[in-house]
């Protein structure tokens, strides 16, 4: 569990920089119009961080739209460290340690984890999320090493790769909003 100590569950803007990086290798995808790469990131106080806005429909969006970490209170950093050790943990892990270790009430943590457990339910296929033609990918990822973006291209929970890297767990909706291959301009 050595990696917990990686800056994206302590820190929120790294955490959505990790995020934004691992969902947008080609630029940002506005989840509105479906273009990629057009959206200019909204700067100074008077936005919420990690707002963008679409050049070409002129919606706003942030990262975790169409994740299971959409419209949370929540910060992003705590919901990366509450899947991370939901994933790292071999026994799985309660809701009060989780609650402990990213320090957030009991309660906040139970819906947590209720949230990350319903998402991989749904990898399963059994439970899908976000509704109709929705899929939810466990996609592991791993982090703490010199390639911190490279994708481990295989579904949980088995891990591999060098023992002194960890996986981080990024949850997306595929099919949808976020995932979706050959995006076309509108
Ligand atoms: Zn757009």
């Amino acid at each position: 569990m050595s990696d917990y100590s990686n800056p994206i569950f302590h820190d929120e803007a790294k955490a959505r920089e990790w995020l934004e990086a691992r969902l947008w290798p080609q630029g940002a995808i506005c989840p509105h119009c479906g273009v990629v790469g057009e959206a200019t990131q909204m700067q100074g106080d008077a936005h919420r961080a990690g707002l963008w806005n679409c050049n070409a429909c002129r919606k706003q969006f942030s990262v975790t739209v169409g994740t299971l970490y959409e419209r949370s209170h929540v910060p992003l950093n705590k919901w990366l460290g509450a899947t991370y050790l939901m994933m790292a943990s071999k026994k799985g892990m309660s809701a009060l340690q989780i609650s402990r270790m990213i320090g957030v009430t009991y309660k906040t943590a139970w819906f947590m984890c209720h949230r990350i457990r319903e998402s991989l339910r749904g990898n399963d296929g059994d439970m899908p999320l976000g509704g109709e033609g929705m899929v939810v990918e466990a996609d592991e990822t791993y982090v703490g090493g010199k390639d911190k973006n490279r994708h481990a291209n295989k579904r949980m929970p088995e891990r591999g790769g060098a023992a002194s890297k960890e996986p981080v767990v990024a949850l997306v909706e595929r099919g949808g909003r976020v995932r979706t291959n050959g995006y076309t301009r509108q």
